[in-house]
């Protein structure tokens, strides 16, 4: 099959965007190029996709290339969609069920730190009155948007969450998982995408929680987090390599142990083991890639969580920990105040 006709971006869409330089409104020059009439910045258009990218520091660029390579090796051989073997199979319906609450609203959204857009595309096509912005520092949204290519109702944009390049108080959701705790600054990525909301527009994000509450596990956390300023050092195919070792490893000495104490009923105590919701070795080689080469990790406690909602001043605003659902995280969620 030959795809040779490349996804354009919509000049419609551009409205929603705004520069990383200068925060001004962005417009279109010609079909591969972006350019800001205030700051006279120039973005190029990649397959689609604005790369609206100013500035990064070495940390970000090496998180950008991280997960470009994650995203673009592992989304290849999906022989069955398969989902987590916990309370929420999925990250959406994670969120969801954490926050009490539909994701989507209104009129325009953003999926924020998308990675492939999978999950945005599905959610775009199932709500096809709604405007979808995925955003992701990766390059792997070139692929995401030949992907979402019959999806008229969403576009990807290539940008870093520490100033999102888009319109400000344009957007009536917002939601993140998994991505914050990988920015330099988490809180300051969270005031900055609640500024893109309208008043009442609803924000749902997950993060990795810090194990305040569950003394042993913070103990067993302490060996992981030494391990990570070595590992995050490693050149990427020698991380790869670590992965894939360490996945197996993981599976039998972990997802295994839990799927048993599943089978013997024993939920509680199978849910407070690492992995043992993953469905296979697959997405924990993934996983340990992500856990181990991301150069920033940040954990949060609950108490952090509601001290970001309540500086925010966020409305009906909802911290909960997301261990019922098989998840060690949090989900903050909350409406963007009036
Ligand atoms: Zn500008």
């Amino acid at each position: 099959m030959e795809n040779s006709a490349q996804p354009a971006w919509d000049k419609n869409w551009t409205a929603l965007l705004a520069c990383p330089a200068c925060g001004a409104s962005l417009a279109m020059s010609k079909e591969t190029e972006i350019i800001c009439p205030s700051c006279s910045a120039r973005f190029p258009i990649r397959a689609g996709v604005p790369v609206l990218l100013a500035n990064p520091t070495t940390a970000e660029t090496k998180t950008q290339e991280l997960y470009s390579d994650i995203w673009n090796s592992y989304k290849k051989k999906q022989r069955r969609p398969s989902g987590y073997h916990a309370p929420a199979t999925s990250h959406l319906e994670l969120l969801r069920k954490a926050s009490d609450s539909e994701l989507v609203q209104g009129t325009a959204g953003i999926d924020a730190g998308c990675g492939n857009g999978g999950s945005a595309t599905s959610l775009a096509r199932q709500h096809p009155g709604i405007r979808f912005i995925g955003i992701d520092l990766a390059a792997s949204l070139q692929m995401a948007a030949i992907l979402a290519e019959d999806v008229p109702n969403i576009r990807f944009v290539q940008g870093n969450l520490m100033a999102p390049p888009l319109a400000r108080q344009a957007f009536d959701f917002i939601y993140s998982f998994g991505v914050l705790h990988h920015t330099r600054d988490p809180q300051t990525a969270f005031r900055s995408l609640l500024e893109r909301l309208r008043p009442g527009g609803r924000i749902t994000l997950f993060v990795y929680k810090d194990f305040s509450d569950l003394p042993l596990k913070k103990i067993l956390l302490a060996p992981v987090t030494l391990a990570r300023r070595l590992s995050t050092r490693l050149p990427a195919p020698l991380l790869r390599k670590f992965a894939w070792c360490g996945a197996p490893v993981v599976y039998i000495t972990l997802t295994w142990p839990a799927r048993l104490l599943r089978w013997l009923r024993l939920n509680r105590l199978a849910r407070h083991i690492p992995y043992g919701t993953f469905p296979g070795i697959r997405g924990i080689a993934a996983s340990l890639e992500d856990r181990f080469g991301a150069p920033y990790e940040h954990r949060f406690s609950l108490s952090d969580l509601q001290e970001w909602a309540r500086a925010a001043g966020l409305e009906e605003a909802r911290v909960v920990d997301c261990l019922p659902w098989g998840f060690s995280g949090l989900v903050l969620s909350g409406l963007a105040p009036a």
